[in-house]
């Protein structure tokens, strides 16, 4: 067939589709088209936020937020509308957002829950579930920078000396120092008890030799939180806080990453690494407490994924406001609708399941088969969310200036992180049938 036949059958199949309308209508619809284009105003994007304001009630925010939570996650908010602009570049660049990330650090959201400011104790934990979703509402790739280094703040006031704390926890919470948490390796990605890397003592000195992967922050971290067996009880796995330049240490960004690329990831090779004694964290003894450090992590991925979902319903929402085809918006079309309806259902008891979890972490540890229910039911929902919303975008969907795609390939890298969508299902099938399938 050639191009002219090509053309005569989409000729034909127009003619047939539209041979209900005449010219008139066919005119009176595309002058309606130009005019409701002309009448997109920054107005009508901040409707599509309005228009969530029952997604919001029903999930709960305002009974479960304190008045410091609440306050923090508008800064949180704000920040991230004023950074939009720029996130996308960030992301085809994969490039750190330093700025960004020290004004999360002056409004107080960088470890909120661990670390108190100005004598005042820590926030709550719902606070720092608030800050999660708002800073992924913003990108999921910045979530995840937050998320290591938030983890590695909980693993220093948990595990760590008083020295240790000194030197590192006011630079992290302030955003002028970058951390990363090192666990995975290239063999031991789910089962962390295959992890290899070895510490072997040396008069005062430690020498690490081994290998990390997917490392985020890896490339731009000033101190790594490094996982490795030392030969001790068990040859137990122990943290040390290694700082960037450290003779040894080898980081290779992953450039061809495709997902959260704002938290650039890397490979770490370690040769022989010579860190001091004091820079091995005291009380943390094994996979128990690097456990906790993962509890810690998981909390922040579920509740980070559902402000990437509601971001592109809110995205989606004004792009069906505003998108005539057919000479009416296709907001006004039952499938379009019936598509906002399962994202909408899915954001709210998303934000419903992770504000009540957050609620009861408060308490203390959680138990695993909840936050292994949520993860893998929050990531899945907010996936399904940023694809329903790429395909109501259509083609402009696949442009990362309109952020979906941005969204959509963070989501599923936080599908796989965090623990892996089937690891949680295992963990969740074992509590309910008694039978261990890992
Ligand atoms: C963007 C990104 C950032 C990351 N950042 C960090 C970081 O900062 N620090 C860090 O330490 N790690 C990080 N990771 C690694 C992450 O924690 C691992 O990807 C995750 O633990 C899964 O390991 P894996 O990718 O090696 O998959 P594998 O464990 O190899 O799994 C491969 C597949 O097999 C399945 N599978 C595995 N075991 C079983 C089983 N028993 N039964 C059934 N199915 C099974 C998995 O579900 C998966 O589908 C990051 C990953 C990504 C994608």
């Amino acid at each position: 067939m050639n191009p002219s036949d090509t053309n005569t059958a989409f000729g034909d199949l127009f003619d047939h589709l539209f041979s209900h309308l005449d010219d008139e209508a066919l005119e009176e619809s595309h002058s309606q088209v130009k005019v409701e284009q002309g009448a997109q105003t920054l107005q009508e994007a901040h409707q599509a936020a309005d228009r969530l304001a029952g997604v919001e009630a029903f999930a709960g925010w305002q009974a479960v937020l304190d008045p410091e939570a609440a306050a923090l996650r508008q800064r949180v908010l704000a920040l991230m509308r004023q950074w939009q602009p720029q996130a996308t570049e960030a992301f085809t660049q994969g490039r750190f957002p330093d700025e960004i990330f020290r004004q999360l650090g002056q409004a107080g959201a960088l470890g909120a829950s661990l670390v108190g400011r100005d004598g005042a104790p820590p926030l709550s934990k719902v606070a720092t579930c608030a800050v999660m979703h708002g800073v992924e509402y913003g990108d999921g790739g910045l979530r995840c920078a937050l998320t290591v280094h938030d983890s590695v703040i909980q693993a220093l006031v948990r595990f760590g000396n008083e020295s240790q704390q000194a030197r590192w926890l006011d630079p992290l919470i302030r955003g002028e120092a970058v951390a990363a948490f090192a666990l995975t390796e290239p063999n031991a990605g789910s089962d962390i008890r295959a992890v290899s890397t070895k510490a072997t003592r040396q008069g005062d000195d430690w020498l690490i030799t081994g290998a990390k992967s997917w490392i985020t922050n890896g490339p731009r971290a000033d101190v790594i939180l490094i996982w490795a067996r030392t030969g001790e009880r068990n040859d137990a796995i122990r943290g040390f806080l290694v700082e960037k330049g450290t003779p040894g240490l080898d980081v290779e960004p992953i450039a061809t990453a495709s997902a959260m690329r704002i938290a650039p990831v890397g490979r770490l090779h370690l040769d022989r690494v010579r860190v001091p004694h004091r820079a091995m964290l005291p009380h943390a003894w094994g996979l128990t407490d690097i456990n906790a450090c993962l509890d810690y992590n998981r909390m922040t991925v579920l509740s980070g994924v559902m402000g990437g979902a509601r971001r592109c319903l809110e995205i989606a929402l004004e792009y069906a406001a505003n998108r005539y085809q057919f000479g009416v918006p296709i907001a006004s079309k039952q499938l379009v609708q019936a598509m906002l309806a399962d994202m909408a259902q899915r954001v709210a008891l998303g934000e419903m399941a992770f504000l009540q979890l957050a609620q009861r972490w408060e308490a203390g540890p959680l138990p695993r088969f909840d936050v292994s229910l949520v993860k893998r039911h929050n990531c899945a929902a907010a996936l399904e969310v940023a694809r329903m919303a790429r395909s109501i975008l259509a083609a402009n969907g696949t442009d990362l200036e309109r952020q979906v795609m941005r969204h959509l390939l963070n989501l599923e890298a936080s599908y796989s992180y965090g623990g892996t969508h089937e690891i949680h299902g295992l963990i969740v099938g074992k509590e309910l049938t008694r039978e261990n399938a890992f």
